[in-house]
């Protein structure tokens, strides 16, 4: 999605010359109008009907000019000046609304609210009544246009309670309009950034003294969603309560479960948000639901993006786990597999439930193929329902239910009797719906149908005898003309009586004088009205022409009266069976991800991860599902590896695992594949690895050193250290921690420190399980003392002065860092190589010599004395030597060989 811009950021709307305007005697009746509506709308742009345009006036005209690159015009003067103007066709507006949403913007929508005829009535300056009918925002959409169909679109309010003095509580609110989801959850000041991350929205509303409170400003300017800040009166628990009650229409909120405080005010503040830009149109939302602590793995913003978990450092999808693991057919079951990899549980007993699930699928391809086939038929139905009580449903969306049911039929057959506890209840739920429905709505609706409702033509013919009447009417009026003109030639006895039309007359008959003359007489004017004479022909009318005339002129009206109403039934009938066909809805999306999962498993070998409640970890072959296709792309093979991080069959503490190994080697796939288990385990999916015995993990930490954070201006170590100090404030012992390259990002020696006394306050403190890579080879002395420090290398071999890194961890540290060898593999002139390798060696010759100096075996680390470097001769470069250094034998062609040695020889020693 598109970065928007905060909505705080929109140009406030100047309410002075409003004022000023509306005193002013010569503004005109429409002028004034809009003043009036926009004043009441001031942190909207006002999209103002006039005919078969929205027009935009002001500072909106030069906010949506420029958004949407369309024409600033002028219409009249205001104070003197011209009133910048431009405007969107009402056909278009979907499409331009859009672009205005997603950059940031909210809309107000003010329609004609009677005929333009009906204000004529009431004087020629009377203006038509208007009215704003509805907000846009970016968090309240429902369009199927403006919306993105496999990511939720979730409004997302935030409040906040004292904890004590110190401290505060923050409640957090998501709804999804476009599906009627409605999620409370809770956090403290150090969870608040990753719950937000987690729903990842498209609109945040904050009490105002939340957005200005310099201790969270950062944290909304990191934001790319749109931020509505509120007065803060509207997040207050109590009167919460009663909203949410008045809401649902119960006298307690028990029913619902816990809510605590904060959770209850951002409730009342998101319903409170959800009325004023429905404007009374009811939104079909689930009642509320706690997630209640503790029930999620929380994984913090950081870690979120580290382990590219939904999108990758890059903001993409592609490349990202969800995108790898994701293999469902519908977009329901699209933003359902999302929401799960988002939120990973804690619950042993939930966990089960879905691993049967996938179990029972991966255990029967048949079933898993029918069941996907048939689930690709099915639309999105949360969303057509959600469209269809917001009364902004089209006939598409009645057409959408209607496949659901006849989908959630054929998949209900599919389906066995026995099966995994979450396909029955999934089974159960489709079973309850009403086959009659779908029937119905089969009958009455066309097979091609138009978007819009007003457009008419989406009932079948056949359905309705009065439509099919009226349609019989419009369709064949000329077949009836035809035959009422044949009567009359009859009746006349004229045979060039012909039936004719317009605009002055409407139908009249037309015959020429003669027979004129007799139709004036009786008894022929018993039936005949004369109208007009003309040169040489006269012209009639009849009651039954003026009756069919009618009839004609209304029936395109009545035809479209006649479908509205039907529409307006079946819609009716819809509503009524909501709660079983949302049920229908969710069981097939939770099909759809559980088919997905078993797909994947299946198709790439996952096995099932046996949970335990214990700080366990143990894996055998494991692969990372990323980096594994990635590799596989390139036509090699994947080199899968173990980790066992738990310390043995009695011990209630984690190990730690020091990762060493020359760059490249493979390391930081390695520590986040082992992370990316615990989050496919623990949303229910099965994991790449042949064996997975895993311990829940309360928090999932995943740090990189050195990422450059110049856009928030924190320097690259800076960054590294405040995420660092998170982790060791909030890790438990039930975490799992990843730590890759820490304290890369300054002088050797601090790094060394950072890093040593951080993997001995994990160590020692925290106690949980952990991965740390590092490249300073002296860490792996720790190991002798900290008995629970694992040192592991990733093996590589030398072959002909170049690194083979083979991708496979081994007990033990790494010898070197191979990094001239890396260097040389990047592309590093040879020249620069060949240095590198000659101050190596002195490195090493000083060392030898001095090995009172190296801080390997040396402990306490602070009393080492600091290494000299070596003072290298500087000496003239030799170049004939270093033209016979940048000689590849291995690439030359014989020709090649012959041709270098004679360059060599010309080359002379000065
Ligand atoms: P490091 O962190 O040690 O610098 P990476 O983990 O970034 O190394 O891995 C570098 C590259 O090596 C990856 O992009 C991938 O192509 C390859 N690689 C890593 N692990 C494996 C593996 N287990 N099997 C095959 N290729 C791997």
């Amino acid at each position: 999605m598109k970065p928007m811009m905060p909505a705080s950021d929109q140009a406030p709307f100047d309410a002075g010359p409003i004022l000023e305007a509306a005193q002013e005697t010569r503004l005109t009746p429409m002028m004034a109008q809009y003043i009036e509506i926009k004043a009441a709308n001031p942190d909207c742009l006002l999209f103002y009907r006039m005919g078969d345009f929205y027009e935009l006036f002001f500072a909106d005209a030069e906010i949506a000019s420029r958004t949407l690159g369309i024409v600033l015009t002028k219409r009249g003067k205001h104070l003197g000046e011209d009133i910048p103007m431009c405007g969107v066709p009402v056909e278009r507006a979907d499409d331009y609304l859009q672009r205005l949403i997603a950059s940031g913007n909210r809309v107000a929508v003010c329609e004609q609210l009677e005929d333009p005829a009906e204000a004529k009535k009431r004087g020629g300056k009377s203006v038509v009544k208007r009215g704003v009918i509805r907000l846009v925002t970016p968090g309240t959409i429902t369009e199927d246009a403006l919306l993105d169909p496999g990511r939720a679109n979730l409004l997302v309010s935030i409040a906040r309670v004292r904890k004590d003095d110190a401290h505060w509580l923050f409640g957090i609110a998501a709804i999804d309009i476009s599906t009627g989801s409605f999620v409370l959850s809770g956090a403290d000041s150090d969870g608040l950034a990753g719950a937000i991350s987690r729903l990842d929205p498209s609109e945040l509303l904050l009490p105002d003294a939340l957005r200005d409170d310099p201790e969270f400003t950062p944290l909304w300017r990191e934001q790319t969603c749109a931020i509505a800040p509120l007065p803060r009166e509207g997040f207050d628990s109590t009167s919460a309560e009663d909203r949410l009650k008045r809401y649902f229409g119960v006298a307690t909120l028990e029913a619902f479960g816990q809510f605590s405080r904060a959770e209850l005010a951002a409730a009342g503040a998101i319903i409170a948000y959800v009325e004023r830009t429905q404007m009374g149109s009811r939104v079909l939302l689930r009642s509320p639901r706690s997630e209640g602590p503790g029930s999620l793995m929380e994984i913090d913003a950081a870690s979120r993006t580290n382990l590219e978990l939904t999108r990758t450092l890059s903001g993409q999808r592609k490349g990202s786990l969800l995108a790898t693991v994701d293999r469902t057919v519908t977009p329901a079951g699209g933003r359902l597999i999302a929401e799960r990899l988002s939120g990973p549980l804690t619950s042993l007993a939930t966990l089960a439930m879905r691993h049967d699930a996938v179990e029972a699928l991966v255990g029967n391809d048949g079933l898993r193929s029918r069941l996907r086939q048939a689930l690709r038929r099915t639309p999105d139905m949360p969303r057509a329902l959600a469209r269809l009580a917001l009364q902004r449903g089209g006939p598409r969306d009645l057409a959408a239910v209607q496949a659901g049911l006849v989908a959630s039929a054929a998949i209900a057959t599919l389906l066995p009797a026995e099966c995994s506890e979450e396909v029955l209840s999934a089974r159960a739920a489709l079973l309850a719906l009403d086959p009659e429905l779908a029937t119905w709505l089969g009958a009455a609706l066309d097979d091609e149908l138009p978007l819009l409702k007003r457009d008419g033509g989406f009932i079948r013919n056949g359905f309705n005898p009065a439509l099919d009447d009226v349609r019989l009417l419009k369709d064949d009026s000329r077949r009836v003309v035809a035959g009422l003109q044949s009567g009359y030639a009859e009746q006349t006895e004229s045979r060039t009586l012909r039936i004719k039309y317009n605009n002055m007359l409407g139908y009249f008959i037309e015959v020429p004088q003669v027979a004129g003359e007799r139709m004036v007489q009786p008894p022929l004017n018993a039936t005949f009205v004369h109208r007009q004479t003309m040169a040489g022909a006269m012209r009639f009318s009849t009651t039954e022409l003026g009756e069919l005339e009618a009839k004609i002129a209304s029936a395109g009206d009545k035809a479209l009266a006649i479908e509205l109403g039907i529409f307006d039934e079946l819609c009716t009938a819809i509503l009524a069976a909501e709660k079983p066909l949302r049920a229908a809805a969710e069981a097939l999306a939770v099909l759809d991800v559980t088919a997905s999962l078993a797909e994947i498993a299946v198709d790439c070998g996952w096995t099932r991860p046996s949970l335990t409640l214990r700080p366990e970890f143990h894996v055998e072959a494991g692969r990372h599902p990323v980096v594994e296709a990635a590799v596989r792309a390139r036509g090699t093979s994947f080199v899968a590896n173990d980790c066992e991080l738990g310390s043995g069959a009695t011990a209630e503490e984690g190990r730690i695992l020091l990762v060493t190994g020359p760059n490249m080697a493979g390391k930081s796939t390695y520590l986040r594949q082992n992370a990316l288990f615990a989050v496919l385990a623990q949303m229910g999916s099965y994991v790449p690895a042949r064996v997975a015995r895993l311990g829940i993990v309360d928090r999932l930490f995943s740090r990189v050193g050195a990422a450059d954070d110049l856009a928030r201006g924190r320097s690259t170590f800076m960054v590294e250290m405040v995420e660092t100090a998170a982790i060791l404030n909030q890790a438990t012992a039930r975490s799992l921690v990843i730590l890759d390259e820490i304290g890369r990002g300054t002088a050797t020696y601090d790094g060394l420190s950072i890093a040593w006394a951080t993997v001995e306050h994990l160590h020692e403190k925290i106690r949980c399980r952990a991965l740390f890579a590092t490249h300073f080879h002296e860490m792996t002395a720790l190991s002798k003392r900290l008995p629970r420090l694992h040192p592991v290398t990733m093996r590589v071999t030398e072959h002909r002065g170049d690194v083979v890194f083979l991708h496979e961890v081994i007990p033990g540290a790494a010898d070197r860092s191979y990094g001239i060898q890396v260097a040389k593999l990047a592309g590093l002139p040879a020249t620069v190589v060949a240095r590198a390798r000659q101050v190596l060696q002195e490195l090493e010759k000083v060392e030898r010599a001095s090995p009172a100096l190296r801080l390997v075996d040396d402990l306490p680390l602070f009393s080492a004395a600091s290494m000299s470097l070596p003072h290298a001769e500087p000496h003239l470069p030799d170049p004939l030597r270093a033209a016979f250094d940048e000689v590849e034998p291995d690439e030359l062609t014989p020709r090649q060989a012959l041709e270098v040695l004679f360059r060599l020889k010309t080359i002379r020693k000065d």
